[in-house]
């Protein structure tokens, strides 16, 4: 052992090089992450999908179909069928049998265990649903993995365990189902809110006519696989893909007893023109601007992750998104550089990489929206500031992006842009604070960030928004109702609330 390390040859110091050719060091001298892409190996995407009425696959009335493309890719990933008035005249039939024939006379707890199977089964094939969500609709794989797949398993798991306990939700009552529910969802959460529709539907012994976005239909119907495969009764869930017109086809329905609608405010305004001197029940979920309010006091670096995620988490495509930021004066400067370094380290990028933070913008035509909003906020005077980050070359990608030096009347301040776009204000009081966040058409969900508990529930009270985090943002419970005030919408979905939009009680 002595001789040899008097024989040993110097070694020359050199610096360490990874491994890996994908492995390099940053600008900063940090490490980046190695690739860790999600294998797409196991899935299987049909060319085609035909609509999902009365418990078969069917070709479209009009034979028409159109394409869905991956954002990430440019590209075609396969096509689904568009329903005309037809297609949903015969879907809405086969859910009114299937209410009359099957599903409202079953036995509570049998209309429960299918929709535990159907939880069961969504946990079983968590990663297809996972992986077909990123590749269809552009988010991470780590969220589509970590927050949507489980969620919708979580919802279907409660309200199966609502179904035979009715009574206890309402006591004193009868709750009885309404009939044929239609169901119209957006693109940013496609198996999450489709989970929030069926599943109350389903417990309190409705049948449903479900659309989801024309962008993001891809796991409704693989959803629809799992109906089959899970043995539930034809014509209890049906579901029909197309454009606005197939939807509007829905809420126009004589057959329709109940409108559920998630999306934007705009068409949430015509469904309910629509329904007016109608007996149809409705609830509509629609846009927000969500302000987050930081004070002095506040665990800083813990409230930066917040925001951070508030805003840049699903690519900001989230209608509670915390769009808004409010930082109380004296530690504005710190907040706002916290943030801008928080955002160097952000990987935009491959949906399908298990690293990536921010996957794909849903579409082009989102993707369009969002650059028109930075250039109008730059137009409106405002400061822009974006991750340097470098973009894939193909695919909607967009750089995260803060706006400082903006107004309350500003544009970028007043609409929802649905986009990882944050606009960053100041205040001195609380009551400036809460005067500034309630001071937009919206009201759905935002946050307070404070040490102190009773500036919580001050603040928390006075701020006019359905939902209000505290020290924390974006946390989701199927037993906690959800839903807006002002123009963010009407009525609740979660928890026991949301089992009376679906419900005649006596
Ligand atoms: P959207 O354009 O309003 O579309 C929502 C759904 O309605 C889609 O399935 C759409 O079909 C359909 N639709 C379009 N025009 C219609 C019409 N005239 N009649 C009936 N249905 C029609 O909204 P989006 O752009 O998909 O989604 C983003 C919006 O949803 C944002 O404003 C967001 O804040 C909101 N959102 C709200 C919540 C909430 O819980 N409050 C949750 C998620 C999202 P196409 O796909 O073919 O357009
Ligand atoms: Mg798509």
């Amino acid at each position: 052992m002595a001789d040899d390390q008097q024989t040993a040859e110097p070694v020359e110091e050199k610096p360490f090089k990874p491994s890996s050719p994908s492995s390099k060091l940053n600008f900063d001298g940090f490490w980046e992450y190695n690739d860790a892409p999600q294998s797409t190996d196991s899935i299987e995407i049909k060319d085609q999908y035909d609509l999902f009425i009365g418990g078969e696959f069917v070709a479209p009335e009009k034979d028409r179909y159109f394409d869905s493309v991956n954002p990430t890719t440019e590209e075609p990933l396969t096509s689904f069928a568009e329903a005309t008035q037809q297609d949903v005249d015969k879907a809405v039939k086969a859910a009114r049998k299937a209410f009359t024939k099957s599903w409202s006379t079953l036995e509570a707890k049998e209309r429960g265990k299918y929709i535990f199977r159907l939880a069961r089964l969504i946990q079983e094939r968590a990663r297809e649903f996972a992986i077909l969500e990123s590749m269809d609709g552009g988010k991470p794989i780590r969220e589509s993995r970590d927050v949507d797949v489980p969620l919708a398993a979580a919802h279907f798991f409660y309200y199966a365990g609502w179904a035979d306990k009715l009574d206890y939700a309402f006591p004193g009552k009868k709750a009885e189902p309404l009939g044929v529910a239609g169901q119209i969802i957006p693109w940013n959460f496609p198996l999450l809110m489709l989970a929030w529709k069926i599943a109350p539907a389903l417990a309190t012994g409705n049948t449903v006519v479900l659309k989801p976005a024309e962008t993001t239909s891809l796991t409704a119907l693989k959803f629809a696989e799992l109906c089959r495969d899970a043995g539930l009764p034809e014509g209890v869930v049906n579901i029909v893909t197309g454009a606005g017109q197939t939807g509007s086809a829905i809420v126009n329905h004589d057959g329709v007893d109940k409108i559920a609608f998630t999306g934007s405010t705009e068409v949430g305004k015509i469904i309910k023109k629509s329904l007016a001197g109608t007996d149809k029940r409705y609830t509509l979920e629609l846009g927000g601007k969500g302000p987050n309010i930081i004070f002095e006091d506040a665990p800083v670096d813990q409230a930066v992750e917040g925001i951070i995620n508030a805003i840049f988490f699903n690519q900001g495509h989230v209608c509670c998104a915390g769009s808004r930021l409010f930082v109380q004066e004296g530690i504005a400067d710190k907040v706002v550089q916290k943030l801008r370094d928080r955002m160097e380290t952000l990987i935009v990028g491959d949906p399908l990489d298990k690293n990536t933070d921010i996957g794909a913008i849903n579409s082009e035509q989102q993707y369009n929206k969002i650059n028109e909003y930075l250039e109008l906020g730059v137009s409106e005077g405002a400061d822009m500031y974006q991750a340097s980050c470098e973009l894939p070359e193909k695919g909607y990608f967009c750089r995260p992006t803060l706006f400082t030096n903006v107004g309350q009347s500003n544009r970028i301040v007043q609409e929802e842009i649905f986009g990882p776009v944050l606009t960053i204000q100041t205040f001195r009081t609380a009551q400036e604070g809460i005067d500034k966040a309630n001071n937009t058409p919206y009201g759905l969900a935002g946050g307070v960030w404070t040490d102190k508990g009773s500036k919580i529930f001050n603040v928390s009270g006075k701020i006019r928004n359905g939902v209000v985090w505290a020290n924390t943002y974006n946390q989701f419970d199927p037993t906690s109702p959800f839903g807006g005030y002002k123009e963010s919408g009407e009525g609740r979905e979660g928890g026991l609330q949301g089992l009376y939009p679906y419900v005649k009680l006596k």
